[in-house]
């Protein structure tokens, strides 16, 4: 591609050029000067390889003498670039700088940016650095200022960053507006949650939910944004070529999402029956609850012995699993594994996953499950039971148990388990859930008789 601009006066790269030099990712510009017409002087000026003292390099010649091997010397610059970069381009997960704009105070930022963090490794994105910065009004268009916004795309591409995080949702139009800044992609918090549902959704029902809710938050963001050159080529010209293939592409989702309305209103038949089923057998259920990362899975594992889904990542879990456990004098009941809470779950994630959430419905019993090893599990309890209230299941009878005791000292765990009248396990102990699975047995047989009298 070339890239052909006119000075008015006899200069050398100025610095707009070198804005567009590292915004754009052009190999080099060159100013040519002239005399009387005929060509004089040439000015190369090419980007240097991130963390060199200067970001780049003028180089001036006659024009007539100059020799330059421009194949050779970019592949030579591209080469150095990737070595300093150390990327491995063997691995291809998206490389990604997680960015927070807020007028919040910094703490709040700070513990944000590590749960986006967790949120991005789950998605199995390579976390290549964390930007946060505080604000004191948010810029309407770009969410942070302008220049601010250039510096961070120009660092990312200086990086080897291929993907831009937010954890601010973003409105279309600022999606829109910084997509027309830069080449990378750009997400929000929502797109990457709903990111990690998709990657885990197992059964028919959870993925077409997922798929639901990708498009839907996908629609009025879809920005029809080409490449570079069509950008640069569209400017001259009126419309781009993609807001033909936009047009196309917002029909084809919405045929597509009203398939998948479709698809899902025969699931919900089939989810119901079986729903009542289960009530005719009447077993009781026990579902276990918590944020994310908890160690509900390893616990459900650790009950039931049962193969689940055990990783050290958020969400590992997203469709309710269930597992029937026999006591020895012959009770059973059902125990689920549910989806991980999130705090701020976007309005229409949680809309998205009423499902998962709605076989809350039938449990008998809630055990919310809570890291205690977390510093923010009190804020991970406050938006369980925050969720738990929208959904009006707050009644519920709950257990609430305090997992991975094995990373505190007895003290405190007693101390917090006393605080909260719960109980404290470790979900890699089979020794310590002893307590546990005595309290689930009297909070469903042996306090049964008293519930349903006050009922
Ligand atoms: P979920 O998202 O709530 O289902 O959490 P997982 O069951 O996937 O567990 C998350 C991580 O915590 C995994 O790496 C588990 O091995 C770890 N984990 C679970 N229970 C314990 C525990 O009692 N102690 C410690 N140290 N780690 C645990
Ligand atoms: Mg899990």
């Amino acid at each position: 591609m070339r890239y052909v601009h006119t000075h008015l006066h006899k200069e050398l790269p100025d610095r707009e050029d070198i804005a567009d030099l590292r915004l754009l990712r052009f190999d080099l510009l060159a100013v040519i000067t002239h005399d009387k017409g005929l060509p004089e002087e040439i000015h190369i000026v090419h980007l240097l390889p991130f963390g060199k003292d200067k970001q780049f390099e003028l180089l001036s010649s006659k024009f007539h003498t100059l020799k330059f091997n421009f194949k050779e010397f970019i592949r030579n610059l591209e080469e150095e670039m990737d070595r300093i970069r150390a990327i491995d381009t063997s691995d291809n997960r998206e490389r990604a700088i997680l960015i927070s704009v807020s007028t919040a105070p910094k703490y709040i930022l700070e513990e944000h940016m590590e749960e986006l963090e967790e949120l991005a490794k789950s998605s199995d994105l390579v976390v290549l650095d964390r930007v946060i910065q505080r604000v004191k009004e948010i810029n309407p268009k770009y969410l942070l200022g302008e220049g601010k916004l250039k510096e961070l795309i120009i660092k990312a591409m200086d990086i080897g960053a291929t993907i831009l995080v937010f954890d601010q949702d973003l409105t279309p139009s600022q999606i829109r507006a910084i997509g027309e800044m830069t080449e990378l992609k750009v997400i929000d918090r929502s797109q990457l949650i709903l990111d990690i549902f998709a990657k885990r959704a197992h059964s028919r029902d959870g993925k077409v939910q997922v798929e639901l809710a990708q498009l839907c938050y996908m629609l009025p963001r879809l920005t029809g944004k080409g490449t570079a050159m069509s950008r640069l080529a569209g400017g001259i010209g009126g419309r781009g070529p993609g807001e033909m293939k936009l047009e196309i592409d917002r029909r084809r989702i919405k045929e597509r999402i009203h398939h998948l309305e479709n698809e899902l209103s025969k699931l919900n038949l089939a989810r119901q029956q079986r729903k009542k089923r289960r009530k005719e057998i009447s077993i009781p259920v026990v579902s276990i609850i918590g944020y994310t990362n908890a160690g509900k899975s390893t616990l459900l594992n650790a009950l039931t012995k049962s193969e689940v889904f055990v990783e050290d990542k958020m969400f590992a879990t997203l469709d309710t699993s269930s597992r029937r456990l026999k006591f020895p004098e012959e009770r059973e009941l059902i125990i689920t594994d549910t989806v991980g809470f999130i705090r701020d779950l976007p309005e229409d994630l949680v809309s998205a996953f009423k499902t998962t959430l709605e076989e809350l419905e039938d449990a008998s019993l809630l055990i919310h499950l809570v890291d205690i090893s977390n510093p923010q599990f009190e804020n991970h309890m406050e938006s369980v039971k925050n969720i738990l209230k929208e959904l009006n299941l707050h009644r519920k009878p709950m257990i609430v148990v305090f997992n991975k005791i094995d990373k505190l000292s007895y003290q405190e765990v007693e101390k917090i388990c006393n605080r909260y009248d719960a109980i404290g396990i470790s979900a890699l102990d089979k020794k310590t859930l002893i307590p546990l699975i005595e309290e689930i047995k009297n909070r469903l047989w042996e306090e049964k008789v008293i519930y349903n009298v006050e009922l």
